[in-house]
């Protein structure tokens, strides 16, 4: 078959294609504990449902304008006041299917062919897809002192002269670090000094543990809106649980708004009407489902940490936010690719290989499941991994014998 050069170049989803293996394999029968998830299991807040099918009842589901309901637009207009103390009008705001569309129709009005766009590694694994996708080349920077926290000069050093953006995700997928105040700050200061695009992507930012909050990029920035190139993602996913909805958003300067409904109203005429309802639904009801989210992947990471820290040779870093860790295994396995599979066969563990943000050596594990599956997931890691532990495990009543260490 004749594909496309593009198509070709693409990969897949690795995150979701686990998901698919996953739920394949549990079909079977097989006792698998997945904990290389990207979404919290708590239900859609009764706001975001009440209002979804108040449309549906009407029976006259319609095309909506590209860049969104104007009830939605209001929400997020009030959304942005609230937690980002800035005042943007409907002209600022785009919701697209999902932060990923928002990016990928940002990446699509911004990018030439051959424009360079940064991000630092870790990165979610999505970002070189996208950025090939609208035609650009991604420049990943790797920080030198192992951790996962960039330095402003280690992103300046390889800015160019094809550079047209650098996106930050922060607290990141997926190590679960937030980068310093004093980061943002240099890294806005330095975006609007080379007038570069900024794509600042903060799905995650209300997901942060023991009382810490996010920074606002904002804060920060001296340029006036409309003379900007900072764009702030967002969306309903992570932090109401509503990722099968679809609904994300970009906030930019009018111009560039313009340039992305464009763009969007010829790729898909925007987001689906009763998922845009369900959005506002969430955005004004009660929000105490944040913070019930919130609070239990706290206490989750907290039981995770606690059970990494125990296998030797294991090295983790405590996560500021997310539902997301990063251990590094190389004591056991320097291919992650290799250790996941073998997780997988041998004890039915999902884990996401650490190669596919950027970083060998580590895997992401999640901690958006229940306290069961984490505790379970980490002590069959362990057995697998640790010659020291019992010879047998039990996994529901197969008996597992390790003869492989
Ligand atoms: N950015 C990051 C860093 C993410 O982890 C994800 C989801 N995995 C997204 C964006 C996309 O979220 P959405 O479901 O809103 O498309």
């Amino acid at each position: 078959m004749s594909l496309s050069q593009l198509a070709r170049n693409i990969k897949e989803s690795v995150t979701l294609k686990l998901n698919e293996t996953a739920a394949l394999l549990r079909e079977k029968g097989e006792p698998v504990i997945h904990l290389g998830g990207g979404e919290p299991k708590s239900k859609a807040p009764i706001d975001a449902v009440i209002n979804c099918t108040a449309l549906l009842h009407t029976g006259e589901i319609r095309y909506a304008p590209p860049d969104g309901i104007p009830a939605l637009k209001k929400a997020i207009i009030r959304y942005t006041e609230e937690r980002y103390k800035k005042i943007v009008t409907a002209d600022n705001v785009i919701a697209s299917g999902g932060a990923k569309q928002a990016i990928m129709v940002l990446l699509h009005a911004i990018l030439d062919p051959k424009d360079e766009v940064i991000f630092p590694a870790p990165y979610w694994v999505s970002y070189p897809e996208m950025v090939k996708l609208a035609g650009g080349c991604p420049v990943v920077v790797t920080p030198e002192d192992g951790s996962f926290h960039p330095t402003l000069r280690e992103i300046a050093d390889t800015v160019g002269s094809y550079t047209k953006a650098i996106i930050i995700n922060s607290p990141n997928n997926p190590s679960g670090a937030m980068f310093s105040k004093d980061f943002i700050a240099e890294i806005v200061e330095f975006c609007e000094k080379k007038s570069l695009y900024l794509i600042m992507d903060d799905i995650y930012n209300r997901l942060v543990f023991e009382g810490k909050s996010a920074p606002v990029c904002y804060d920060y920035a001296d340029a006036p809106l409309e003379q900007s190139k900072l764009v702030v993602i967002n969306g309903v996913s992570k932090m109401y649980a509503m990722t099968g909805f679809r609904i994300g958003w970009a906030i930019a300067n009018k111009e560039l708004v313009e340039a992305m409904t464009t763009v969007q109203s010829q790729q898909t005429s925007g987001p689906a009407a009763p998922s845009q309802w369900a959005a506002v639904g969430a955005l004004n009801g009660v929000q105490s489902s944040v913070e019930n989210l919130r609070m239990t992947l706290e206490n989750n990471r907290n039981v995770m940490i606690d059970r990494l820290r125990a296998i030797d040779g294991v090295q983790v870093t405590k996560p500021d936010g997310t539902f997301y860790c990063f251990p590094d295994f190389s004591a056991y396995m320097k291919d992650s690719q290799k250790l996941a599979n073998f997780l997988l066969e041998k004890v039915r563990v999902v884990t996401v290989p650490g190669k596919e943000f950027g970083f060998e050596g580590h895997l992401r594990l999640s901690y958006c499941g229940t306290i069961r599956d984490i505790t379970e997931g980490i002590e069959r890691i362990q057995w697998a991994l640790d010659p020291t532990s019992a010879n047998e495990l039990y996994l529901g009543d197969r008996k597992l014998v390790r003869d492989w260490l």
